[in-house]
């Protein structure tokens, strides 16, 4: 199956673009709250001369979760090491990241409501107190080593901070939500990431890129690029309002960036349920998607825009996402 452009995780071909990722905290676009509160923590413990408290980020993919530890980690002249919550199966994947850790250093775990809960049990006394017990042999002779670890901060981010239980989430002294990003904002990221890319761009291109984006800048990116090309093989390289909007076009994408599965879950709600509500798993069925990819990826931004309505009987569409489903093909483009 061909990978949807709209997708909020990386597509299989993209890295995401060192060059463009922002490294500081100043060239973080957006997100004013998390900043702030970031940059006090990041100068009190400077100020201190302490490690920074463990920080869990949380917020739809490609928000900039992983970018911020980045920052986190630079700021503080910290060396940072990655890993996910799914490939840490056992206590001594753990342990075996959390030895060689110097003082200040920075473990970052993707995806860390995923993590085994034998694992999460060790991470425990590690955050807490700086310590962990590895089991040494087997059978009878098996025993327990205590093991002291450095001062080190955990970074962990999550799609959504609910799925992670009530122990762990207290054990990190800073949560922070991310939330989808205004045009506005990422009319900034694209415009930045033009400048360092050297994409000629009008400001009524960047502003039609964001508008199509999902409140999201990895998408604003991947846009950017494919609109790019399109620029460069159709009109004269300089990305404008009508070269996007004919990229777009041809990639499906209408001007609030709903793709054709977006259309297909709003027409299933409003057709096969009568607009709702209608349970998320029955969703799910009918428009052949994963559970967890409608609330974590099609949820928030067809909410954002006004289209969906959470109810505690299920979804609901509203009045303007049944026009917009409504209106021919043609116009929405
Ligand atoms: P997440 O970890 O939340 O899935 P990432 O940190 O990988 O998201 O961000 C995806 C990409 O979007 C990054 O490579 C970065 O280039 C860009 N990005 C994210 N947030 C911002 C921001 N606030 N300002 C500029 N670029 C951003």
């Amino acid at each position: 199956m061909e990978e949807r452009i709209v997708s909020p995780a990386p597509l299989a071909e993209e890295g995401d673009d060192l060059t463009i990722r922002p490294d500081r905290l100043e060239d973080f676009v957006g997100q004013v709250q998390v900043k702030e509160s970031l940059k006090i923590a990041i100068e009190a413990a400077q100020k201190r001369n302490e490690p920074l408290d463990h920080i869990l980020f949380s917020g739809p993919p490609g928000l900039g979760k992983t970018t911020l530890a980045h920052i986190i980690a630079h700021e503080m002249g910290a060396d940072i090491r990655s890993t996910t919550g799914p490939v840490l199966e056992k206590p001594g994947d753990i342990a075996a990241l959390l030895t060689p850790l110097k003082q200040g250093d920075i473990l970052f775990i993707d995806e860390i409501h995923r993590i085994n809960p034998v694992v999460e049990e060790v991470l425990y006394p590690a955050m807490e107190d700086f310590f962990i017990d590895v089991m040494i042999g087997e059978g009878p002779s098996a025993r327990t080593i205590k093991l002291n670890l450095e001062h080190f901060t955990l970074i962990g981010a999550t799609t959504k901070q609910g799925l992670l239980g009530a122990p762990f989430r207290d054990r990190f002294g800073i949560t922070s939500r991310l939330d989808l990003y205004s045009p506005g904002d990422l009319t900034r990221i694209v415009t930045r990431s033009a400048g360092i890319l050297k994409i000629p761009i009008t400001p009524d291109g960047a502003e039609e890129i964001a508008k199509r984006s999902r409140g999201t800048p990895r998408i604003a990116n991947r846009l950017l690029r494919r609109v790019r090309d399109y620029a460069t093989v159709k009109g004269d390289g300089t990305i404008t309002r009508e070269i996007t909007g004919a990229a777009l076009a041809m990639m499906q994408i209408d001007h609030l960036g709903l793709d054709e599965l977006d259309r297909r879950i709003l027409a299933v709600i409003a057709n096969d349920f009568d607009g709702g509500p209608v349970g998320v798993k029955t969703i799910a069925i009918a428009a052949g998607e994963e559970v967890r990819t409608i609330e974590d990826v099609y949820e928030p931004y067809l909410i954002q825009i006004g289209f969906l309505k959470r109810t505690p009987q299920g979804r609901e569409i509203t009045p303007a996402a049944r026009r917009h489903i409504n209106l021919p093909q043609k116009t929405l483009l």
